[in-house]
């Protein structure tokens, strides 16, 4: 099962983020919400983001995805 383990995948490159791994996200509200949360798997791809959403100050703020153990 290659996809257990992944707890995301990467809005812009699609690539998959690990339960447990480093990811990036936006410090935007808009970019946070319930339903639509983006996340990043590097600061790159963050960047690549922002064109798209017109943000006026954005940070890139580096956070732990959760453990597997949670499901
Ligand atoms: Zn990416
Ligand atoms: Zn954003």
């Amino acid at each position: 099962m290659p996809e257990a383990g992944i707890w995301r995948t990467c809005n812009v490159c699609k690539r998959p983020i690990a339960y447990g791994a480093v990811y990036y996200r936006c410090s935007v509200s808009t970019c946070n919400k319930k339903r639509v949360t983006f996340v990043f798997c590097s600061p790159d791809c963050w960047d690549a983001h922002l064109p798209d959403q017109n943000h006026r100050n954005p940070l890139c703020f580096e956070e732990h995805a959760p453990s597997v153990a949670n499901g």
